[in-house]
């Protein structure tokens, strides 16, 4: 069996056409949609994610704001920053860059956000509405995730599905999601033992421990959909997932490639989630 490919590029094509109007839309009224991408330190991989939000909001009609700190910005100066986001009615979307450099804890910073504002779904109210069942913003990299799923027709109820990682970005509200489309859900972690014990289970397998090529054939059950959400440099410098694609591919019945699978979905559902923000705005002031 070779599996299909997944086509995460052209599924985030199709949602961001589907944004567009909705943008288009709240511009005419005057209520231009913004976000604001604030970035600690010079990471380059963070660099070219910050561009490439940037892009695809200006494609959509998203107004963006960049704002750059000195990577030993202390967590006042980050929470300042934040603080005179949030109180900005033109700014509809806050979102900080993440990894942070060493002397800023993350929790500490995602949690100042305005959760109206938080469009990556990360802070604790956010993430405590999912698990409650009536999510505000789906955090994206797990919401697109479940778009990806969708397209291939496979109904979740009842399947069984394993997660990788536990992170609160991707593991955790993946697994939470899937639950919530009716799949019984094992998520794994660095401490599981016999990983492929389980993975073998999967009808629906997950992968995000960001290890490159930790998944091989062997570990994928004969027609299962795999999610490869890892992002990983090769030592010859191309970027590859947790899944051994190759491989996987012959055993697999859906596969999403790196790159090219659940990256662009990430922005494509922060521009949602944007689009989103911006219409509960208008909405409360009373635009129509
Ligand atoms: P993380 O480092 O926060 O978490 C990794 C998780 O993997 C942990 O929960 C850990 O317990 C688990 N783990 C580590 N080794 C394991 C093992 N051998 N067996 C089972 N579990 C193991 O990672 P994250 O932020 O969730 O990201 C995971 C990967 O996904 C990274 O490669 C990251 O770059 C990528 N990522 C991609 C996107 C995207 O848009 N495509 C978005 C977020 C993260």
């Amino acid at each position: 069996m070779t599996a299909v490919v997944i086509d995460g590029k052209q599924i985030a094509q199709a949602l961001r056409a589907g944004w567009k109007p909705r943008a288009d839309r709240l511009n005419a009224l005057g209520i231009a949609p913004g976000l604001a991408v604030v970035m600690v330190g010079d990471n380059p991989a963070s660099q070219i994610y910050v561009r490439n939000k940037i892009r695809a909001c200006h494609e959509i009609g998203i107004r963006s704001e960049e704002h750059l700190l000195a990577g030993d910005s202390s967590l006042a100066t980050v929470l300042a920053l934040i603080d005179r986001l949030n109180a900005d009615a033109a700014v509809h979307g806050v979102l900080v860059q993440l990894p942070l450099p060493p002397q800023l804890a993350p929790h500490a910073v995602i949690e100042r956000i305005d959760p109206a504002k938080d469009v990556d779904g990360l802070h604790t109210a956010n993430l405590g509405s999912l698990l409650a069942g009536h999510p505000r913003f789906l955090p994206c990299t797990p919401a697109g995730i479940m778009e990806l799923l969708k397209t291939t027709g496979v109904d979740l109820r009842g399947k069984e599905a394993v997660v990788a990682g536990r992170s609160n970005i991707v593991g955790k509200p993946v697994a939470l999601l899937l639950t919530q489309a009716g799949a019984t859900v094992t998520l794994c972690h660095s401490q599981t033992r016999d990983l492929a014990h389980h993975t073998l289970r999967a009808d629906v397998l997950v992968c995000a421990i960001g290890k490159p090529h930790a998944f091989g054939g062997e570990m994928i059950k004969h027609g299962a959909v795999v999610i490869d959400v890892g992002i990983n440099r090769a030592p010859d410098g191309r970027l590859v997932g947790d899944v051994d694609y190759g491989a996987a591919r012959q055993r697999a019945g859906w596969i999403t490639p790196v790159p090219g699978g659940v990256g662009p979905m990430t922005i494509a559902m922060l521009l949602g989630n944007a689009v989103l923000s911006a219409e509960r705005h208008a909405a409360a002031q009373g635009v129509k």
